[in-house]
């Protein structure tokens, strides 16, 4: 069993060092909210006072951070864990950001002699909670074998993209996929209902059709078709707009740089950003539902 540092205890993290705990590794937590720390605590991991304190002694530092600016602060800020970390310790940063935010962190933790891997996830809350998701991992090969030890307690699948930063890309790629999905699906569905449709026979009959896919499978939009999704939970829990808004602002980030051509990415991008700004940032994104309904004229 390892010694572990957990910092960021948000919707995934908090679940994910739950995990880590019940399988009996050694885990120390931060994160900047009381409750989420005192949920911790209650989930069987020790709680620090800062991220430098939760680190001491570590052989794996964990983190789950929202974004590019929390992940570059919590590593190279100041008091950043780059001056406090044990040479040799593996960093696994499991926060979706931008590739080459993780290849300058991981850059500068290794001039100090320090591991680090991305290992952005898929998989959602569910996943999290139940210890099923996949990482998509970049980094050297033995670092993300070495990482196997821990990651398996949180998922069931470890890949391995490239070097540092591929993990971003292949998880920005998904998630650029995965809304257009949700879009077309929520199209579907809507254009079913304006004509009469019931959303539960059309998503049956989708399913063993050609437009099968995972939001028809396991997520669907439309409330009241699946229990235990956030369609049917006033689009509550689950994956924030907000956040499908900023991977998608990734991968266009990521198309412009590459000169890759993402015309249906860009359309979902101001999709999910123009119903961000609508009020619609903190729902799930299967919301876009909402968006795509036809107006009452
Ligand atoms: P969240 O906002 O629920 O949690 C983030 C946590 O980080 C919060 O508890 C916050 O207090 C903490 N935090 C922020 N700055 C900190 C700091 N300096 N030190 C310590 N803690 C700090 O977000 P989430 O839904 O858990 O997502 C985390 C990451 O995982 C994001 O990059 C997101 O894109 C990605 N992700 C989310 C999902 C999902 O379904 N929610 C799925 C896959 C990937």
């Amino acid at each position: 069993m390892a010694t572990v540092a957990f910092i960021g205890l948000g919707n995934m993290g908090g679940p994910m060092a739950a995990n880590l705990a019940a399988a009996g590794h050694q885990v120390t937590v931060f994160d900047l909210s009381a409750a989420a720390l005192e949920q911790a605590q209650a989930n069987g991991c020790g709680t620090a006072t800062s991220a430098a304190t939760a680190v001491k002694d570590a052989q794996f530092v964990i983190s789950m951070l929202p974004a590019n600016k929390h992940v570059q602060q919590v590593y190279l800020g100041e008091q950043g864990l780059r001056e406090v970390l044990a040479k040799g310790t593996l960093v696994i940063d499991c926060s979706t950001i931008a590739s080459e935010v993780a290849i300058s962190v991981g850059e500068s933790l290794r001039e100090a002699g320090i591991r680090f891997i991305d290992a952005p996830v898929s998989g959602g809350v569910g996943g999290a909670k139940a210890g099923t998701l996949t990482f998509i991992c970049g980094g050297a090969e033995d670092d993300v074998d070495e990482a196997r030890q821990v990651l398996n307690d949180m998922g069931k699948n470890v890949f391995r993209a490239g070097d540092i930063g591929a993990g971003q890309i292949a998880k920005i790629c998904n998630n650029m996929l995965l809304s257009v999905l949700m879009v077309g699906t929520a199209e579907a569905l809507q254009l079913g209902r304006a004509n009469g449709l019931d959303s539960k026979v059309l998503s049956d009959i989708m399913l063993q059709s050609s437009g099968r896919n995972w939001t028809l499978e396991v997520y669907n939009p439309a409330p009241g078709v699946m229990d235990n999704v956030p369609s049917s939970n006033d689009y509550q829990g689950g994956f924030m707009v907000d956040l499908m808004a900023k991977d998608l602002g990734l991968a266009q980030q990521a198309a412009l740089a590459s000169g890759a051509a993402t015309p249906m990415g860009a359309l979902t991008r101001n999709l999910y950003q123009s119903w961000s700004q609508l009020g619609h940032g903190r729902q799930d994104f299967s919301s876009i539902f909402n968006y795509v309904k036809p107006q009452q004229s």
